[in-house]
């Protein structure tokens, strides 16, 4: 029985870890526990280990630890694509390991033991394809035609010179510190892939992320089809039913089962709340994903409109503000003659209540089904892009 909390233990703990890290910064977990513990497991863990290594090495350490910090994130490096391999190719030798031997079960045919490899297979050919595809580098050859295929909106881009690449700065396009180029559409740098997420990578990393979301999701339902062949092929219900008179219910068999799995098949149990933990991850991922490529956007251009859109509220309020002052200071004669009664004052709206913010107004979006062709067809891998180039 001890077992059963152990396992559940760790499964929630693992899940808390999990969301915390990679979600705890989202708008609905602000001010919950989730959100602390991002800060700790993202800043405030780090922040300690580096007092540790001061108070105890000294300067030496110190700089020694931010030397590391820097080759690691301020630096193009493979440690996370590494780890991804070794994470992909870990839970893959497990599950070989630990389950082939049931294939072909009960309910799963021996072809799985073909599909499941060839299913990781591609899982790593569209890594190691996003990892190592242009994002859309902006380089002088390419400047003047990425300028005409996205052109300023003068609201979140305007006419600019990258000042490290000294070349114009096409809208949509960012400057990545860490890869040391100007990308194309440029959406995020993406640690795992070692690469940026931009212009002529977005459709690799959409199909990476949907395909390893699905290889999950099979690994799942794959390693519940061993066990529940394993549950028939030994007729474990039948035993438990008549040798041991346990009545046939799903109440009265369930915690049997479940005991009898957990002690026979517990490496079966935490691959499968493994991944089905990381295709939950992954669904979040991708609807975040989808959603900014339908409406035709990019993550650095979220966090671009965010700005804009603080920065148009506080020019409002301040606006509001200033004529605020300037009707009480005209209003203040009249006033004095007839003292508006405290009830009216009450209700009535402050000037500060009625400011309006301006909100986004993208003009790259184009309707879900052009958005959806410019992922899949870059605007550069067009031959219209192609044809400006050689003329
Ligand atoms: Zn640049
Ligand atoms: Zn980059």
């Amino acid at each position: 029985m001890a077992e059963h909390w152990v396992l559940a233990c760790h499964g929630l703990a693992t899940l808390l870890a999990l969301v915390s890290f990679l979600c705890g910064q989202w708008p609905i977990f602000q001010g919950t526990p989730i959100e602390r513990l991002h800060y700790f497991l993202t800043f405030g863990a780090y922040e300690y280990f580096l007092r540790f290594i001061g108070t105890v090495f000294g300067s030496k350490g110190t700089n020694f630890i931010l030397s590391i910090e820097h080759f690691c994130c301020d630096r193009p490096n493979p440690t996370l694509q590494v780890l991804y391999l070794a994470i992909i190719g870990g839970t893959y030798y497990f599950i070989v390991t630990s389950s082939f031997t049931y294939i072909p079960g009960y309910y799963l045919s021996e072809i799985h033991r073909y599909t499941s490899f060839l299913a990781v297979a591609v899982g790593v050919l569209l890594f190691l394809l996003t990892s190592f595809s242009d994002p859309g580098t902006v380089n002088v050859d390419n400047v003047s035609e990425y300028l005409s295929a996205y052109p300023y909106d003068n609201i979140i881009y305007a006419e600019k010179e990258c000042s490290t690449c000294k070349i114009p700065k096409p809208a949509r396009s960012k400057h990545c510190s860490i890869c040391d180029r100007c990308v194309a559409r440029f959406d995020h740098h993406c640690g795992w892939m070692n690469n940026c997420i931009g212009e002529r990578n977005t459709r690799y990393f959409l199909a990476f992320l949907l395909w390893h979301f699905l290889l999950c999701v099979y690994g799942t339902i794959a390693l519940g089809l061993v066990l529940a062949g394993r549950l028939k092929e030994l007729r474990v219900i039948y035993i438990l039913t008549v040798y041991y008179g346990i009545e046939n219910s799903f109440r009265s068999l369930a915690p049997h089962v479940v005991q009898w799995l957990l002690g026979s098949y517990n490496t079966q149990i935490l691959l499968m709340v493994f991944l089905a933990i990381v295709s939950l991850l992954l669904a979040g991922f991708i609807g975040y994903h989808a959603n900014l490529c339908l409406m035709n956007t990019t993550t650095n251009e979220t966090f671009k409109w965010q700005e804009y859109i603080n920065w148009q509220r506080k020019l409002s309020e301040a606006r509001a503000s200033a004529a605020a002052l300037k009707a009480s200071i005209s209003g203040m004669s009249s006033e004095a003659k007839r003292p508006a009664s405290k009830c009216k004052a009450f209700f009535q709206r402050s000037p500060l209540e009625d400011v309006e913010v301006v909100g986004k107004r993208n003009m790259y979006d184009k309707g879900y089904f052009h958005n959806l062709c410019e992922i899949i067809f870059p605007l550069s891998t067009r031959r219209s892009f192609l044809q400006k180039k050689s003329k």
